[in-house]
């Protein structure tokens, strides 16, 4: 049990002024309370965001060598808070420890030291004609995070923002907040000067509505759903606020005749079931051509089968429980949705397995013989299902494929990297991976159309924090 009743303001940790109840964190596989963080109010928002408002002249002046020190040191205590940081997260999340230890802990120790090299080596001069281009931090920012990869996806904000010389208000998610108090505790622990580095914990609709509407905030970068995005965004354009939205995808595996098939159909399955399928990027959209469509199915359920779902404690384990009952009931509901509509269910569906009636567990389901149109081949279901739909040939796979109000990830597998690297220009998606190409943590990250705007990680990521000011001579 973690409990933190403080709230980390001005390099301080500081009770909150709400008499509300804490905020309870539910383990997902007990489903029993595993820690308590404060529930913070527009008074204590407001005391962080003029913390970081009082130090962004210090900070942004800061030298570039030095706020890269910091970065380093940061990046090292990620590292050696490594155990501490995944079992955490495994505890409040329910992804399995084997997975966590990389992904939730090492990730965002790795993206973190990225932005070494990037903030030492910062241009922020040059000239154009009788003009002095120079580029300044944006100011005091706000992060408002979710909770499927939350400390990867607090430092994707954190740490060029650190580099940009700007100071920040982190606001996590109510069902993964633990986490973000070790970040705290390690801002403290590296010296990073008071106030640069501010930790509000509570409700979206009051202290994330709260940062987003306040005049001091020049900066919002929000990582979520498209609907709380859409709401952000429009409280943001009152406030003409810089505003980066990560949101949403319904990304397609496009799958071609000339592929390894094996591999491919099995990798995009296990990508598909990764973190119970609560990643935003997931494959969710598996296309193949239509007279392989049994095989593919096949090969997809025989994969999905031999994956262990169950304790995220046991190292074995490849899918622990969803995050939380409302996650569970929504996507069994989505489950219910495709059965309804025709599509073929070939494994899982919204039975149980009684030794895992306790967990918000939801059995890897595929569905087969999908249409685009359906329900489940639409809308972000967030959870462990995977929809195989048919192409006719390239030309339909990708229209399928751009068929989408998202656009922010995809994949092509192929024997011809050429043919592949063709369809993946024609996708309307912030990334494509090829033949299972790896995550690149300096690659720029984010989506075309409702899936967002701006982009994370590396030197795009680092771009967002920064404004441009021209002196004409
Ligand atoms: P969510 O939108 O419900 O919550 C995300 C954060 O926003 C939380 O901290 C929440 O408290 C806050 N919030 C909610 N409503 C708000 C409001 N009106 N004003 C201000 N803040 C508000 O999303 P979630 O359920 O935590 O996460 C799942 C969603 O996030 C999925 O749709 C997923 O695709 C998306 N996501 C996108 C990316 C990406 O990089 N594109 C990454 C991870 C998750």
């Amino acid at each position: 049990m973690k409990i933190y009743d403080k709230l980390f303001i001005d390099g301080r940790w500081t009770f909150p002024d709400s008499d509300s109840d804490a905020i309870d964190v539910i383990n997902p596989y007990t489903e029993a309370v595993c820690g308590q963080v404060p529930s913070a109010n527009e008074a204590d928002t407001n005391a962080a965001v003029m913390a970081a408002r009082n130090a962004f002249d210090a900070w942004a002046a800061t030298a570039p060598e030095k706020r890269a020190a910091l970065i380093q040191h940061l990046a090292q205590k990620l590292m050696e808070y490594t155990d501490e940081i995944s079992q955490t997260i495994t505890m409040e999340l329910g992804m399995p420890i084997s997975m966590s230890t990389t992904i939730q802990s090492g990730l965002p120790a790795g993206s973190m030291s990225s932005y070494v090299d990037l903030a030492k080596n910062l241009q922020v001069r040059e000239e154009i004609g009788n003009s002095i281009v120079i580029k300044e931090p944006a100011g005091v920012c706000a992060f408002i995070t979710p909770w499927n990869y939350p400390l990867h996806q607090i430092v994707g904000k954190v740490a060029p923002a650190l580099a940009a010389g700007c100071t920040m208000l982190v606001k996590p998610s109510s069902e993964t907040p633990l986490n973000a108090f070790i970040l705290a505790k390690i801002t403290q622990e590296i010296g990073l000067p008071n106030g640069v580095f501010n930790l509000v914990t509570g409700s979206g609709e009051l202290v994330g509505e709260a940062l987003c509407r306040h005049p001091q905030v020049d900066l919002i970068s929000f990582t979520g759903s498209t609907h709380a995005g859409r709401r952000i965004g429009t409280i943001a354009a009152q406030g003409i606020k810089r505003l980066t939205l990560e949101l949403g995808g319904k990304s397609t595996n496009i799958i071609l005749e000339d592929a390894d098939f094996e591999k491919a159909v099995s990798n995009g399955v296990k990508n598909m079931f990764l973190n119970s399928g609560q990643t935003c990027s997931a494959l969710s959209r598996m296309l193949v051509p239509e007279n392989l469509l049994d095989q593919a199915a096949a090969i997809a359920k025989d994969t999905a089968l031999k994956l262990k779902v169950g304790d995220p404690a046991d190292a074995g384990v490849f899918m622990g429980p969803l995050v939380s009952r409302k996650q569970q009931q929504r996507v069994l509901n989505y489950i219910k949705q495709g059965i309804e509509q025709g599509a073929e269910l070939i494994c899982g569906g919204t039975d149980i397995p009684d030794h895992l009636k306790s967990g918000y567990f939801v059995m890897p389901t595929i569905f087969s013989h999908v249409s685009n149109q359906m329900t489940i081949a639409k809308e972000e279901i967030f959870g462990p299902v995977l929809c195989i739909i048919p192409f006719k040939d390239e030309t339909d796979a990708v229209n399928i494929a751009n068929d989408s109000i998202y656009g922010l990830s995809g994949a092509v597998w192929s024997k011809d990297q050429d043919r592949a690297i063709k369809i993946a220009e024609k996708l309307r998606t912030g990334q494509v991976a090829i033949n299972g190409g790896r995550h690149n943590i300096l690659a720029p990250f984010g989506g075309y159309k409702q899936s967002g705007r701006g982009r994370e990680f590396g030197k795009f990521g680092l771009e967002e924090f920064l404004e441009i000011k021209s002196i004409q001579l």
